[in-house]
């Protein structure tokens, strides 16, 4: 069964789109937790982290890439920060690998 983001990818369901290229598509988060939240999301639908292959450097690495540019584009010039939730008792919900990426207010640490 496709994922939400899939979904995202192929059009079937609407979506605040910041980029897209070959790789990857960068969305606003439906449910933001700070002023801005966006996600990175590869196209190649690798289900988390944790189970990322040697093959997938290339693609992870541009995530990243990716997660940097839109955030300048998007103007969180203060800082930003960077998560992804890796399986249930790291807070995953969607089974296809995606980086947050949240700005626009003091984030605290450690995280929740
Ligand atoms: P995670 O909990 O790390 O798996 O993150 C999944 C994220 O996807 C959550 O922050 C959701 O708010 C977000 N999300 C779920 N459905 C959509 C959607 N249709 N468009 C944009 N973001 C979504």
């Amino acid at each position: 069964m496709a994922t939400i983001f899939e979904k995202i990818i192929a059009r079937e369901i609407p979506a605040d789109i910041l980029h897209e290229d070959e790789l990857c598509i960068a969305i606003r988060d439906i449910d933001p937790k700070a002023p801005t939240h966006f996600l990175v999301i590869p196209k190649q639908v690798i289900p988390r982290i944790g189970e990322a292959q040697q093959e997938d450097q290339t693609v992870l690495g541009h995530l990243l890439l990716v997660a940097g540019k839109v955030a300048r584009m998007v103007g969180v010039e203060k800082g930003f920060r960077v998560v992804i939730n890796n399986g249930s008792e790291g807070g995953e919900t969607v089974p296809h690998l995606h980086i947050h990426v949240l700005g626009g207010r003091q984030m605290s640490w450690p995280p929740g």
